[in-house]
């Protein structure tokens, strides 16, 4: 049973390393609260502008899409961001700044500096080990879980007797209190596992 965890690649924009954790952000679940109804400001690709806005809505004071100078969405986005109150910024971001810890401002390649106090991304998930690739278990190439290895309800991979759980599998959701619950139920299909192969021979 495996449990090395993911690392987040994070998008290659000026400043977002720095405040990775404190003002970039990436789920608005586990920061949400302590940014509420503060001015937000989120990057991602066009076609999945209109389903983040989705998630992050009644949450901020506003919300600003950031394309950072990629694709355009098309003219059904954009409405669609208009009617939900969701502003557009098309340029590139040169950078963020802030004090004392705070992030307050998201400047561009041109154009005027935007108040916010998050950035929301959505980091590219890598497997911290190499290992469930070299067992062979089939990891998920596309979506939202690109990176992350296959699993079924019980954490079970491609690779028979090999299990995955917590943030490294597609079994639950991305958080503490979903590795703990994956830990505690995979860890008891295991174990029902080994004994059943043991009745099985015996
Ligand atoms: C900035 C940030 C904020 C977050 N905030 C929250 C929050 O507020 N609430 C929440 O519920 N979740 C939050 N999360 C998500 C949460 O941290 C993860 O969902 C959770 O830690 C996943 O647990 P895990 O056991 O799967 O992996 P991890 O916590 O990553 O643990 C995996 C462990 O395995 C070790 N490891 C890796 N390879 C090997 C190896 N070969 N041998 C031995 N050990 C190895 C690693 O060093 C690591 O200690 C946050 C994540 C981030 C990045």
């Amino acid at each position: 049973m495996l449990a090395a965890g993911i690392t987040d690649r994070l998008p290659n924009i000026p400043g977002v390393r720095d405040w990775w954790g404190t003002g970039v952000l990436h789920c608005p679940f586990c920061h949400g609260w302590e940014v509420r109804d503060e001015p937000w400001a989120y990057v991602a690709p066009a076609e999945s502008a209109v389903e983040r806005a989705t998630l992050f809505s009644g949450w901020a004071k506003s919300l600003t899409y950031l394309t950072n100078g990629g694709p355009r969405p098309t003219a059904d986005q954009v409405k669609w961001l208009k009617d939900h109150q969701v502003a557009v910024r098309e340029e590139k971001i040169a950078g963020l700044d802030g004090k004392n810890g705070r992030l307050d401002t998201v400047m561009f390649d041109g154009g005027q500096p935007l108040a916010v106090r998050a950035v929301f991304v959505h980091p590219e998930p890598i497997q911290r080990s190499e290992l469930p690739k070299k067992l062979g278990c089939k990891v998920l190439t596309e979506g939202r879980q690109a990176g992350i290895v296959e699993t079924d309800a019980f954490g079970a991979t491609s690779v028979p007797g090999v299990y995955v759980i917590g943030d490294a599998s597609s079994t639950g959701m991305m958080n503490v209190t979903g590795a703990v619950s994956d830990g505690s139920m995979v860890g008891g299909a295991v174990q029902h596992a080994l004994v059943k192969e043991d009745v099985e021979q015996s």
